[in-house]
C-alpha cells in the first residue's frame, strides 16, 4: 500500500498551497487531483487580491490583508524555486461609486479602513478620470486600496504544485472516493486504484468537498457559479475597477470581465443572462469596452459556504482530518495564508492565526 504523511484531496489553488506548505515543513505529501475538473474554480478565477474591496466581514478582512501581504514574498520565492512568474501586480484596486449613496457608503468605508490602520484613499471623480481616462463618466468618486492587486491564479496553482513536487510531493492523478477512517482517526484515502495510508488527510476539493464519502459530518459547501469574459484591453493605463461584485481587470493585453454569483448546482455553462450582466457592468466601468470583440468566455464553480467564510482547521471528532475548503469568492486571495495555517497545523498541531471563526463546528446545530 502507498503511504504518505499527508494526503491532500484536490489540486486547485488551495490544495496546491497546502501541499507546498506541508512539503516545505518536511512532510511527504500526496496530492490527489484527477486533472482539474472543467468546472474547477481556480483556473476560472480572475485572481483579484481584493482584501479591502470585497465585502468581507471584519474578522475576515484582517486575514485577507495578511494573506495579500504575503504575495510579494511568495511571488519572489516561487520565481526563484520554479522559474514561474505568478503575475503578481499590486497597483491598487478602485471601487467606483456610481451614485451619491454609493459614494457616501464608500467614504465611510475609507474612514473605517484608515481607522483600522489600512492604507485607503478617497478619490474624487476628477482624480478617477485623471488616473484612468475614459473610466465611468458618471462616477462620483472611488475608494482606492493602493495595496490590493492581482495574481494569475493558474500560474499560482502551477507554481505551488511545481514547488511541492520539487520538495518531493507526488501528484497522483486519481479521484478520491472516500476518506479512510479508523474510528476517531483519519488513516488515508481510497481511490478506484486502491487505498493510500496517510498520517493526515486534508480536504481541499473545492465545490466537491461535501461529496466525499467517509467524512464524519455533512460539509455545507455548495457550488456558486461565476461567469467571466475576456476582450482586448482597450488602451490606457492598466487598472482594476470594481463595482457591485462586477469588475474589469487588465491582464496580459486583455480585459477580464467578471463575474456572476449564481446557484446553478454543478452546471458550469455560460449563459446569455450571465454574460449580459457582466457586459452591462463592465461597460459602465469602462465604456470603451463596448465595441471590443469578445475573445473568450468561461465559468467556474466557487466553493461557497452559508456564511461566506472558508472552512479551515481540524475536524473536532476525527483526529488528523483537516479542512481547507469553502473559500467562495476569495480563495486565491486567501490561498497563501491558508497554506501557512494548514502547514503549521500539520507539522506542529497549532497555528498562530486565530481560526476559531473558520472551524467546521460553527455549522453544528
Ligand atoms: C469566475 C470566478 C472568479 C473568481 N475570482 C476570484 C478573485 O478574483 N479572487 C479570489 O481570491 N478568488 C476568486 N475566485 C474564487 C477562487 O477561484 C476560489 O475560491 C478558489 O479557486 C477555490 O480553490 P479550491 O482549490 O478550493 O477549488 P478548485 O479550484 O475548484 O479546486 C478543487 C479541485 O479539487 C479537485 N477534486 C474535486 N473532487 C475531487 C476528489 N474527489 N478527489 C480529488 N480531487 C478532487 C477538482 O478537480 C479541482 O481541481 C473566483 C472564482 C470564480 C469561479
Amino acid at each position: 500500500m502507498r503511504a504518505v504523511d499527508v494526503a491532500v484531496i484536490g489540486g486547485g489553488v488551495i490544495g496546491a498551497a497546502c501541499a507546498r506548505a506541508a512539503a516545505l515543513r518536511g512532510l511527504t505529501v500526496g496530492i490527489f487531483e484527477p486533472g482539474p475538473d472543467p468546472a474547477a474554480a481556480s483556473p476560472a478565477s480572475a485572481g483579484l487580491l481584493a482584501a479591502q474591496i470585497e465585502p468581507l466581514d471584519n474578522g475576515l478582512v484582517a486575514l485577507a490583508v495578511r494573506s495579500r501581504d504575503q504575495y510579494q514574498r511568495l511571488a519572489a520565492e516561487l520565481r526563484d524555486t520554479t522559474g514561474i512568474d505568478i503575475g503578481f501586480w499590486a497597483g491598487g484596486i478602485a471601487a467606483i461609486a456610481l451614485d451619491d449613496e454609493e459614494a457616501d457608503h464608500l467614504k465611510d468605508a475609507v474612514a473605517r479602513q484608515r481607522q483600522a490602520g489600512l492604507r485607503c484613499d478617497w478619490l474624487a471623480a476628477a482624480d478617477v478620470h485623471e488616473r484612468w481616462p475614459g473610466a465611468a463618466p458618471d462616477c462620483r468618486g472611488a475608494l482606492f486600496a493602493p495595496e490590493d492587486g492581482t495574481v494569475d491564479p493558474q500560474a499560482l496553482t502551477r507554481a505551488c504544485l511545481a514547488d511541492a513536487r520539487r520538495l518531493g510531493a507526488a501528484l497522483i492523478a486519481e479521484r478520491v472516493e472516500e476518506v479512510d477512517r479508523d474510528g476517531g482517526r483519519a488513516t488515508g484515502v481510497i481511490t478506484a486504484a486502491g487505498a493510500t495510508a496517510a498520517e493526515h488527510v486534508v480536504v481541499a476539493a473545492g465545490a466537491w468537498s461535501g461529496e466525499l464519502r467517509g467524512l464524519p459530518r455533512p460539509l455545507p459547501v455548495e457550488p456558486v457559479r461565476g461567469q467571466m469574459a475576456a476582450v482586448p484591453w482597450p488602451g490606457g493605463p492598466p487598472a482594476i475597477l470594481y463595482h457591485d461584485h462586477g469588475y474589469v481587470l487588465a491582464r496580459g493585453g486583455a480585459a477580464l470581465l467578471g463575474s456572476t454569483m449564481e446557484r446553478a448546482g454543478f452546471d458550469s455553462r455560460v449563459t446569455n443572462e450571465g454574460l449580459a450582466q457582466i457586459f452591462r457592468g463592465a461597460v459602465r466601468l469602462l465604456p470603451r469596452l463596448e465595441t471590443q470583440p469578445v475573445v473568450r468566455m468561461w465559468a467556474g464553480l466557487r466553493p461557497g459556504t452559508p456564511d461566506g467564510r472558508p472552512i479551515l482547521g481540524p475536524d473536532p471528532d476525527v483526529e488528523r482530518l483537516w479542512y481547507a475548503t469553502g473559500h467562495g469568492r476569495n480563495g486565491v486571495l486567501l490561498a497563501s495564508l491558508t497554506g501557512e495555517i494548514t502547514g503549521d497545523l500539520l507539522a506542529r498541531g497549532e497555528t498562530d492565526v486565530d481560526i476559531a471563526a473558520l472551524e467546521v463546528q460553527r455549522f453544528q446545530s
